[in-house]
């Protein structure tokens, strides 16, 4: 851990939390489910090469990115596990997937017959739309059998989906999805194109353990990272417990004392009623704090919640700590186990998700273990 103040901003991130959130996974899903984590947008911003580094000593086998780009990063930094690229299979990026072995979601009847021409001996998943409305084939089981069948030179490794609605238990969307899923399955089974992985599950259906849409491959996110959104309406109890994995923190930059009347900020949208003591922070919204917590908002100082007074800026935000101990030079936090991603992103009027992945990259990262 670096000294309190060492840095202006900066998130810390557990390798042995990274660790227990994984093996957490592993538990509740068992044995014969593999568990790919995602690591898309460098990890939810948790570094995605050292994130893949730690994953992979735990025997991590499968990953998940987003883009071809994502995926080549990870193999020069000598990632060896197999990466499901899962959205992105735009013209330029084809042929990075032969040069790094990078394993494509296809979404479109079309990209077989291409991914056929271009890479045979290769193996890709197919992404069904199964209601989402979203990314994946929304054509007919005939048709999705026909093209598999016209593309013989390379294999269906899996069939995957992905829900909308898997936190809200009132919704019968995931049934639905789960149901569709199942029949293009079966039609691939009869069509003896059975694929050998099939995958729908992220976080939320692995938490609550909805066992039937784990299949033979899970694709946890944001519960590697620490997090499950709660669910809604009647739902069964969460299995999966995990804590945060990344903490944030700002140095204080400056305190002082301000008189009732006092403006705090650009446009003077806080304006102090009585005298207090204010301390400067050194992140803003540049450094990924999200520019809605100006005057709703919330940072731990001294193990006390502090509101933010005014306006976040680019570099700099203002908090009151008219009855906290606070020096310059001090830590304050951000995000960590007290107040993490989902209350930052209440205050903000957005999701954790967002929260995370809005860490800038000006944001120094110490890996502690
Ligand atoms: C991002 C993503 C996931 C992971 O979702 P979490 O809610 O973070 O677990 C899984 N599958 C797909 C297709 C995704 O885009």
């Amino acid at each position: 851990m670096p000294d309190p103040g060492q840095y202006r901003c900066w998130v810390e991130i557990s390798r042995t939390r990274l660790r227990e959130n994984y093996r957490a996974i592993k538990q509740v899903v068992g044995p014969d489910v593999i568990v790919c984590p995602v690591i898309k947008a460098d990890a939810y911003r948790h570094g995605a090469t050292a994130v893949a580094e730690v994953l992979e000593q735990e025997g991590a086998e499968w990953f998940a990115v987003s883009s071809a780009e994502e995926g080549i990063s990870l193999r020069e930094c000598g990632v060896k596990a197999r990466l499901l690229i899962m959205a992105d299979f735009l013209p330029a990026s084809r042929p990075a997937f032969i040069d790094y072995q990078l394993t494509p979601v296809l979404h479109h009847l079309n990209d077989i017959a291409i991914w056929n021409a271009l890479a045979p001996g290769s193996s890709y998943h197919l992404k069904i739309d199964s209601g989402m409305g979203r990314l994946g084939t929304n054509a007919r089981v005939e048709d999705i059998v026909t093209a598999i069948k016209a593309a013989p030179d390379v294999h269906l490794e899996g069939l995957m989906s992905h829900f909308a609605s898997s936190a809200d238990y009132d919704s019968k969307q995931t049934d639905k999805q789960l149901a569709r899923f199942q029949q293009v399955a079966t039609a691939l089974k009869e069509a003896d194109r059975f694929p050998a992985i099939l995958h729908l599950a992220s976080t939320i259906p692995v938490a609550y353990a909805r066992s039937e849409t784990w299949q033979t491959l899970v694709r946890p996110g944001h519960a590697i990272y620490g997090y499950v959104s709660p669910a809604r309406g009647e739902h069964p109890s969460r299995q999966l417990h995990v804590r945060p994995v990344l903490h944030w923190y700002a140095s204080v930059l400056t305190v002082k004392h301000i008189d009732a009347g006092d403006p705090v900020g650009y446009g003077a949208i806080f304006r102090a009623t009585k005298p207090m003591r204010i301390a400067v922070i050194s992140a803003g919204y540049a450094d990924g704090l999200p520019h809605r917590l100006g005057n709703r908002g919330h940072v731990i100082a001294n193990a006390t919640k502090c509101s933010i007074l005014g306006a976040v800026s680019m570099d700099v935000t203002t908090i009151d700590v008219t009855d906290v101990d606070v020096q310059p030079g001090d830590r304050v936090t951000l995000i960590g186990d007290e107040h993490d991603a989902q209350e930052m992103a209440r205050e903000a009027g957005t999701i954790s998700y967002a929260a995370l992945c809005g860490i800038s990259a000006r944001v120094r990262r110490v890996y502690i273990d």
